[in-house]
């Protein structure tokens, strides 16, 4: 009948849309029209899932499998803030960036980079159209979850010397015994010289580890809640068994584990007062399961955000609107400090860019949009009890675009607009990038939060698109290489 006719002739404009965007024809549509039923082809019409990208764009796997190997590098590069700062910086200026002069007038096409304190990086490519019409943003956060020395942190105890640590962000403490530590930060000696400390990550160096109990004398600590598996105060980091051999020290230990760090950096134990020094998985980034798939890693969260929104800035070479990347800092305890996205560092950025044009950066914060990078929690077939499975994100379904985070009926969550998913899916959608949905597991199984609120809150419409990450916060995190190249993609999108 009449209505067989456009529902097949819908059926096939709706294919056309997908493979303009560049996507591929999908597996069912081998069947032929005349073979479809007049349900199926209302099926079609009315119904809508997200595809696995294996499955419907096989050819992407070797082509994200060929970008991860930049990203693996520079997980491996950067396992701080500050190093993530100079591995950005590093490529930025490879790719003909230079240091932003708030004095200059810049042309369309130009690319600058601006740093806060070492620890947050701000990028611009210059856009053809004013600021007043609106920039794009997007900001990703460099820091992740880890032991932080304390600021007196050496101690011996039965012959052993130890580090004492307080825990960064929201860490299952248990997972952090037994896993190969590395050491990295700065100090800040009493002249004035800043030392950057690495040890752990060159072939042959020394590595440390937090102890935990062998199962045969684990009995009462069995009996514990998982949250105290280990405590914090256990969180102990070995970093020496040899004594300073002379009678008259009273911690030999101690001493001698002081005058390994004072040979290899010249400092003493008054110069960690003046250090920031973080404990943070010693391994590398690694390919996991048999088909090469997936990538295991310390500090995905949010790196995985910064490296495709880097690379997308890089690749951005004549945009519409004027590029605003943003790696920030402090997100996982609250974005506070003046290098976290809750201090005025981004706004100070734009109000200067918009003096720059003699622009009211109130029209720049009404005009623009921004996308908060940040990962989310995969649906884990292990423990599909906390996630409602129509609603989550999966690995291999692109990158996730997030309506709201949040927590007890998505308190402090920024709750995009219809409006600002529309702009958003429309983006990609014309581009061919593979996206999905996601929400932070089931209603009231808990929750969680990202930066969109704080840019949100300039008048700023934002939403949060990421990748969707297994085992979150753990040292050794799990991300699809389809669903960071998708992420990559979806900012070039952004930024075109
Ligand atoms: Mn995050
Ligand atoms: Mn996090």
């Amino acid at each position: 009948g009449n209505g067989r006719e456009k529902l097949m002739v819908y059926a096939l404009r709706k294919r056309e849309m997908f493979r303009s965007g560049g996507r591929t024809k999908r597996g069912e549509d081998t069947m032929s029209e005349k073979e479809k039923t007049e349900g199926k082809l209302l099926e079609e019409q009315l119904t809508f899932s997200f595809p696995h990208i294996g499955k419907e764009a096989p050819q992407q796997i070797d082509e994200a499998a060929a970008f991860c190997e930049g990203y693996k590098a520079f997980l491996n590069e950067g396992k701080t803030e500050r190093e993530c700062v100079a591995a950005a910086v590093k490529r930025l200026e490879a790719a003909g960036y230079s240091e932003m002069d708030f004095a200059k007038q810049y042309q369309p096409g130009d690319k600058v980079y601006f740093i806060n304190r070492k620890k947050a990086i701000v990028m611009t490519t210059f856009g053809e159209k004013p600021l007043k019409e609106g920039v794009r943003i997007n900001g990703a956060h460099i820091d992740s979850p880890r032991l932080d020395l304390k600021p007196n942190p050496v101690y011996e105890k039965n012959d052993m010397a130890y580090f004492k640590t307080h825990y960064y962000g929201g860490i299952r403490k248990y997972q952090w015994g037994t896993t190969p530590l590395a050491m990295h930060g700065v100090v800040v000696k009493k002249n004035g010289e800043i030392v950057n400390i690495s040890i752990g990550e060159a072939e042959g160096d020394p590595q440390f580890c937090v102890s935990d109990l062998l199962p045969h004398l684990a009995a009462k600590q069995n009996e514990r809640k998982l949250s105290e598996g280990l405590k914090g105060e256990e969180l102990n980091v070995i970093i020496g068994s040899i004594p300073y051999v002379d009678d008259s020290v009273k911690e030999p230990v101690k001493l001698l584990a002081l005058k390994l760090l004072h040979d290899r950096y010249g400092i003493t134990e008054a110069d960690f007062c003046r250090a920031e020094i973080e404990m943070v998985p010693a391994y590398k980034a690694v390919d996991i399961g048999l088909d090469r798939s997936m990538i295991g890693a310390y500090g995905q969260d949010d790196r995985v955000c910064a490296y495709t929104a880097l690379m997308a800035e890089m690749e951005t070479k004549h945009p519409e609107f004027t590029t605003v990347t943003v790696f920030t800092d402090k997100e996982e305890i609250g974005s506070v400090g003046n290098t976290g996205m809750n201090s005025e560092f981004l706004k100070q950025y734009l109000e200067r860019l918009a003096q720059m044009q003699k622009t009211d950066v109130k029209d720049v914060y009404a005009h623009s949009l921004c996308l908060s990078s940040d990962v989310n929690a995969a649906f884990d077939p292990t423990f599909a009890d906390v996630y409602e499975a129509r609603n989550s994100c999966y690995i291999n379904k692109g990158c996730v675009l997030t309506k709201y985070t949040g927590s007890r009926g998505k308190s402090l969550s920024n709750d995009a607009s219809a409006e600002t998913m529309a702009k958003v899916i429309g983006i990609m959608e014309e581009n061919g990038v593979y996206w999905q949905n996601g929400e932070l597991g089931a209603v009231d199984q808990g929750g969680g939060g990202t930066i969109a609120k704080l840019v949100a809150q300039l008048n700023i419409d934002t939403v949060d698109l990421g990748v969707p990450i297994i085992s979150m916060h753990a040292p050794f995190e799990l991300s699809s290489k389809l669903d960071v190249y998708n992420t990559y993609k979806a900012f070039c999108a952004f930024y075109k």
